[in-house]
């Protein structure tokens, strides 16, 4: 093979030779279990694909946490992909993501939990999506917004626009931390609306990482509603906290 022929192969195999090569230097591993990654998975295995504790909250609006969440937040449409119980592989996945600094966990996750929504039409008629920010200084601390490049992995599927005109006007402390009833009274005045006119008469899907009481959701969608009282509110989260 001559050199020319040598050029064509490493420019057209290229990508792969490079990203075997990066394997090797930085492993590429599923974020459940552990395990090596082969080609064509990504974040996590297939095995920890398949055996994820699916909420199916979007087939299922009976199921409590839609119950509750229509009532207290209005929300139409709610999808959670997961439940989450703090000890499993899929809660470290997240903490990884939100502590470690991996924010790619977070959007590839949102495009893929959007690629199965898909068919659902789950998304039919949504204007726009709007992540749950992060109060500034949390953001410039830890250098990224969950809820933000989960968004971004939905927009990048369904193509619907991202919108930020929520904003966490003050600091809300982990809700994990907080009791019940601490959680569920946080007030609707941490979080403000920009520009209200442009959601007006929008329906809006919420985005967030892990939903817990619903504490936040509901306070992000009474503001929204404040501001706005014609807009119409899903949501979406990566998780959902297991419920009895
Ligand atoms: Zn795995």
């Amino acid at each position: 093979m001559g050199l020319r022929d040598t050029w064509c192969l490493i420019l057209k195999e290229g990508g792969d030779w490079l990203g075997a090569l990066s394997d090797v230097i930085f492993p590429r591993i599923c974020q459940v279990c552990g395990r090596a990654l082969v080609k064509g998975e990504e974040v996590m295995c297939l095995d920890c694909m398949v055996g994820m504790p699916r909420t199916n909250f979007h087939i299922s609006s009976s199921a409590t946490p839609v119950t509750r969440m229509t009532a207290e937040a209005k929300i139409i449409r709610m999808a959670c992909m997961f439940f989450y119980s703090k000890k499993s592989g899929y809660a470290a996945m997240l903490k990884k993501s939100k502590y470690n600094g991996h924010p790619e966990i977070d959007r590839t996750l949102g495009k893929r939990f959007a690629t199965e929504l898909m068919p659902s039409g789950f998304f039919d008629g949504v204007d726009l999506i709007v992540p749950v920010p992060m109060f500034r200084w949390k953001k410039l601390w830890r250098g990224f917004n969950q809820a933000e490049e989960i968004a971004r992995g939905v927009s990048m599927v369904t193509g619907i626009p991202i919108a930020y005109n929520l904003e966490a006007v003050r600091p809300h402390s982990t809700q994990t931390k907080k009791s019940a009833t601490e959680r569920r009274s946080l007030s609707g005045s941490y979080f403000g609306v920009y520009a209200p006119d442009e959601l007006k008469d929008k329906h809006i899907l919420l985005v967030d990482d892990i939903v817990t009481t619903g504490g936040t959701v509901a306070a992000c969608s009474q503001a929204l509603r404040d501001a706005v009282p014609s807009v119409r509110i899903s949501l979406l989260s990566l998780a959902h906290t297991a419920y009895t």
